[in-house]
């Protein structure tokens, strides 16, 4: 393989004692004439490839003096004139293109390789998440809401485009991404990252947008109105389709997450679409019975409560739950009773509770049992 190789000297048109910045000035002249995107003939690629072979090794200074002492064997471990730096051989892993790109990046005015559909790719705008708080009311009843969100958005002043007199980005060729290269005993490393130039869009405008500063779109606290429907509930997620920041290149826009959080409530429980109400009663209440009002989330009802009825005593309302209108079903209310035995007596309650107190009020089997084993 090594005897078929062109002298790396002879392939850039130089001799021997050429400097850096004659191998340099070479390349781009050469490059520029053999860049594939721009030379259609046949044989221009390998020509190309071959150029930037040459030029990888001729610009660097520890390759150059291997190269000088030993030709090509030197970067051709079969060959057996220079073992331990085989691993250099692996240029047909370079990325020419790249080594081009980040050679041609610095001199700049080197633009039109028409390579712009690398760097203009589609790409859908970035998705947002907002945490929406509800009181237990709005998340029950649904509201109007109304919230702030930075998003980017179209430009206004160039559409979206950034500019007028779009032209191939000559910093990145088109390509929208820059390599930075580090040249290491086992070879190139190379490192791709965004083209400064272009924010990689792949062009630059001979009139850029100053509204944006080429960018096409506007980074704004954007005001935006939500519904929130009917039932929602704390850690519920609500996507805004393509409500959220604009695409690149004519890519479709993001979408926005909303998060609610739901503050809880100092009388309801909520269980799935059913709610819990606790509802106290006195002692007269629970032991004769009453008549009840009892504050749903579907309006008030009165209830019969009856006599007897005991502290933790449930109750049923049916289809007084939650009207959950991402359902279209609605949940039950349920009461639980809390007997309330009362702490602040005027004198005539405790005289009445004292008299009560002299009757026998144990009658009822928990007592009968509990006395089996306190009894002598
Ligand atoms: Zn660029
Ligand atoms: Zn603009």
């Amino acid at each position: 393989m090594a005897e078929n190789k062109r002298d790396y000297y002879e392939v850039l048109g130089l001799d021997k004692n050429a400097t850096d910045e004659d191998i340099k000035r070479a390349f781009r002249k050469l490059a520029k004439q053999y860049h594939p995107d721009v030379n259609k003939e046949e044989g221009a690629a390998e020509k190309f490839k071959e150029i930037g072979e040459a030029y990888s090794v001729l610009s660097d200074a520890n390759k150059r003096r291997q190269y000088d002492q030993f030709g090509h064997a030197a970067f051709d471990g079969g060959a057996g004139g220079f073992e331990g730096f085989s691993g250099f051989g692996g240029f047909e892993d370079f990325d020419l293109g790249s080594i081009f790109d980040a050679m041609m990046g610095g001199a700049g005015g080197f633009g039109g390789f028409g390579g712009r559909s690398r760097g203009n790719r589609k790409t859908k705008g970035a998705d947002k998440v907002v945490n929406m708080s509800l009181t237990f009311e709005e998340s029950i009843y649904g509201c109007e809401k109304e919230f702030k969100v930075n998003i980017d958005d179209a430009c206004p002043k160039c559409d979206g485009k950034g500019g007028t007199g779009e032209k191939t980005c000559s910093t990145c060729s088109g390509r929208g991404r820059v390599a930075t290269q580090q040249r290491t005993m086992i070879g190139v490393i190379q490192t791709e990252t965004v083209c400064p130039d272009c924010d990689g869009r792949g062009v630059t405008y001979t009139s850029k947008c100053s509204h944006c500063s080429g960018r096409g779109t506007i980074n704004q606290d954007k005001t935006i109105k939500l519904r929130v429907p009917r039932g929602v509930e704390d850690g519920d997620t609500m996507r805004m389709s393509g409500k959220g920041s604009a695409g690149a290149n004519g890519g479709p826009r993001g979408d926005i997450y909303i998060e609610f959080r739901v503050k809880e409530h100092e009388l309801y429980q909520r269980d799935g679409r059913d709610i819990y109400i606790t509802i106290p009663l006195t002692i007269t209440e629970a032991v004769l019975g009453c008549k009840k009002e009892v504050p749903t989330v579907q309006g008030t009802i009165i209830t019969e409560i009856p006599s007897g009825t005991q502290n933790g005593d449930k109750f049923k309302f049916r289809g007084k739950g939650i009207d959950d209108e991402k359902s279209g079903r609605k949940g039950d209310a349920y009461g639980i009773i809390e007997v309330i035995i009362p702490t602040k007596l005027d004198h005539t309650q405790k005289k009445l509770f004292k008299e009560l107190a002299n009757t026998k009020l144990d009658k009822d089997s928990a007592f009968a049992k509990y006395n089996k084993y306190t009894d002598d």
